[in-house]
């Protein structure tokens, strides 16, 4: 079977990993800042704050945006539930608007219009590592007075042109970029999130609610000569990340370079392989992206039926994925305001699939997986089969 993805791991994390379990120092600690101080300095962003999850990375840039219970928070549908969860988390109501035609980020045009009084802030996607229109989505946001959090989990690695200059997705356009180390993502640490901001207040905040409000954290007590007493001033949370974890996610990044160019060289041969199935429509990528291609999706021919087209690559060891879900589809977001107008959001998801793409993969795996879909694509498999 020819996987979706496949996460990247080897002698070097395995050895990483081995360092806490020796020292005995396994929980946030030393290795965590490292890992912090190195992913800041990749993205290009003043702090980086390591938490548990892209989850609850978004749940305490909620929070630290002042979101709470009676506001609303204009995101897209079509995104990981997660997204829409973590807004939840903070007792307030996600408001959904439609992606691009042809695309799968959230239309910056619809902004605008959504606000109400009860808007506080925005979450903003770069959806299966693609940059959304940062700058349209950045003006929007100041337009409407709300408060910019990018959900980057899949977007390690992608970049963006900025007034000219090629930047990493992280470097913070709104507050904060959040992303995920889940293996299904470019870099894993098995699970686990980063925070990046430029606000020193904001990073305050996060390290005092990653570890349960606490003014001095562990390390610090350790260290000290002294007795300190520590103080709970807020209502915080566990979302620590682990030492073990941040330790292999420092061999990762180390990997980063070399799995977003064989991705990006997996997915330019993909343009040319797909480009001979009839009626296939191939990802966009503007001028001003470069996608670390998360996921890689096609359009399926008019008339080709999904699930039947997916069973067929099943059936022949192909795995793929429906295209990305929609949360206003899904019993915790039925009747959700905004609900009602996503045609875009919804055809995404019913006439796109995830095809194979993946660090190891060769080059006869990927032909493999043009040969199954132009078959399964062009046998008819139209709907009422
Ligand atoms: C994966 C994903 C998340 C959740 O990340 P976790 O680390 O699993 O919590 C959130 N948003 C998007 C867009 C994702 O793809």
């Amino acid at each position: 079977m020819i996987p979706i993805i496949r996460p990247v791991l080897g002698e070097a994390e395995i050895q990483a990993a081995a360092g806490p379990l020796r020292s005995g120092w396994v929980t946030q600690g030393p290795e965590t800042a490292a890992f912090e101080a190195e992913f800041a300095a990749l993205v290009g962003a003043r702090h980086a704050c390591a938490v548990s999850s892209c989850t609850t990375a978004l749940h305490l840039a909620l929070l630290a945006a002042g979101v709470g219970p009676g506001d609303e928070v204009i995101t897209a549908s079509h995104t990981f539930i997660a997204t829409a969860n973590a807004i939840r988390y903070c007792g307030a109501e996600p408001v959904f608007i439609d992606v691009e035609p042809g695309g799968f980020n959230l239309d910056p045009e619809l902004i605008g219009a959504t606000v109400s009084p009860r808007t506080k802030a925005l979450v903003a996607v770069h959806q299966a590592g693609m940059p959304c229109d940062l700058s349209r989505v950045v003006a929007a946001a100041e337009k409407a007075g709300l408060v910019l959090i990018e959900d980057a989990a899949c977007a390690v690695g992608s970049r963006i042109r900025w007034q000219g200059e090629w930047q990493r997705i992280g470097r913070p356009h709104g507050r904060a970029a959040c992303f995920s180390f889940h293996p299904r993502k470019l870099l894993t640490t098995g699970d686990g999130g980063m925070i990046t901001t430029n606000d020193p207040d904001w990073d305050r905040r996060f390290r005092l609610w990653r570890q349960h409000g606490m003014t001095v954290p562990d390390t610090a007590r350790h260290a000290a000569r002294e007795v300190i007493f520590e103080e709970y001033p807020d209502l915080g949370f566990n979302y620590r990340l682990t030492d073990i974890q941040a330790a292999v996610g420092r061999a990762q990044l180390k990997r980063l370079e070399e799995i977003l160019g064989r991705r990006r060289e997996l997915a330019a041969r993909y343009f040319n392989l797909l480009a001979e199935i009839p009626g296939l429509g191939l990802p966009l990528e503007p001028e001003w992206a470069r996608s670390n291609w998360q996921s890689f999706l096609v359009k399926l021919p008019e008339g080709a039926d999904q699930k039947t087209v997916m069973q067929y690559l099943l059936d022949h060891g192909v795995a793929s994925r429906r295209g990305i879900m929609n949360c206003h589809q899904e019993r915790p977001y039925l009747g959700a305001r905004g609900g009602d107008r996503l045609p875009n959001s919804e055809a995404a998801r019913d006439k796109w699939i995830i095809l194979p793409l993946f660090h190891q993969m060769t080059e006869a795996e990927q032909n493999r997986v043009a040969e199954v879909l132009g078959r399964a694509c062009s046998m008819g498999l139209g709907g009422g089969r």
